[in-house]
């Protein structure tokens, strides 16, 4: 398996995304520059390395699960780990359980329900991470799934799953929404999940989300939240639950209103769930510290610097 996008650049040739393939090819290398991310050589390595499975002997299943089954292949595992840390999962490839850091299953079972159905739908899924909603979207038959995230690694893990999924029309680029082409108005579902409280200005993320819909299309937000009245936003003076990047994390109230002050319409909260030990947690496949080390060991109601613990929520709003 090879990073190559040129499968993509021939499916965007008769969209409305076609202006995309003047500028993109220029912004994947400049993503996937070579002193940006130093391990990139030897990850490209490890994708090339991945055996090439006939498609005959492989079942997958995307839209209950993210699976490929078939013969168990040997050292698949060995193989696979060498694309660690696997923040987001699971998958199962061929008789091994990629048991990521994450239940990301457990988010998407919360916003699935909410939204539009994804059927023929052109979708950019920003900070998508290694892509494992990207394929769950392509599941529910989307057309065409763009998520970008600026991440080498989880670029690489998106490959190697492709390896064995196939899915000819879910992509991951090598990009941060920063570097998205400007083309307004061309997706019918916008999805930032996990992004918002990364970014200093959350009011202009969330404007340049709207500015990819469609009219009639649907913005999906999910983000950190934190207890508060309309207009309260916590913002860590430093570190929160370990993380440096943390800027706000707004109330809900707080949140519907930027959405509201952004001109989205029928904006509405649902769901809000406090993130459990069991969802986010050091696993094999992700052996550094996780969720419970980044709680107050004598008050888990609390983050380490004692703040209050990880509590996300789900907004959806249209144009
Ligand atoms: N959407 C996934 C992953 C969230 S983690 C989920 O909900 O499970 C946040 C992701 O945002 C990380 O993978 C990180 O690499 C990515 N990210 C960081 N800076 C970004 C930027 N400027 N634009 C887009 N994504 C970014």
């Amino acid at each position: 398996m090879k990073i190559d996008y040129s499968e993509l650049y021939e499916q965007l040739k008769d969209t409305d995304l076609a202006a995309w393939n003047d500028v993109l090819p220029e912004r994947i290398a400049h993503g996937l520059r070579p002193e940006r991310h130093g391990l990139l050589p030897q990850w490209e390595q490890a994708l090339a390395a991945l055996p090439v499975v006939d498609a005959s002997l492989s079942h997958v299943e995307l839209r209950e699960d993210v699976r490929a089954d078939g013969p168990p292949i040997e050292g698949l595992e060995k193989l696979l780990k060498q694309f660690h840390p696997w923040r987001k999962g699971p998958y199962h490839i061929h008789g091994t359980h990629i048991d990521t850091e994450w239940r990301s299953d457990w988010k998407w079972e919360r916003v699935l329900p909410h939204i539009q159905p994804l059927e023929g739908r052109t979708i950019l899924d920003v900070g998508c991470g290694n892509g494992y909603h990207c394929w769950r979207m392509a599941g529910e038959g989307a057309e065409l799934v763009i998520g970008v995230d600026p991440s080498a690694l989880f670029v690489c893990q998106f490959f190697a799953m492709k390896n064995f999924l196939h899915h000819p029309r879910a992509w991951v680029l090598p990009l941060g929404i920063e570097d998205v082409p400007e083309t307004p108005g061309v997706f019918d579902t916008v999805f930032s999940m996990g992004v918002l409280y990364h970014r200093k200005s959350p009011v202009e993320h969330i404007e340049q989300l709207k500015s990819f819909l469609k009219p009639g299309g649907e913005l999906v937000i999910e983000t950190l939240v934190a207890d508060g009245p309309e207009g309260y936003s916590l913002i860590p003076h430093g570190r929160y639950a370990k993380m440096r990047n943390v800027w706000f994390i707004p109330s809900v109230q707080t949140l519907e209103l930027w959405m509201k002050r952004c001109g989205l319409k029928n904006i509405r909260t649902v769901d809000v769930n406090e993130t459990s030990i069991d969802e986010q947690r050091s696993t094999d496949w992700m052996t550094f510290e996780s969720l419970p080390d980044y709680l107050d060991p004598e008050n888990p109601a609390k983050t380490i610097e004692g703040y209050p613990a990880p509590k996300r929520a789900v907004v959806i709003a249209g144009l």
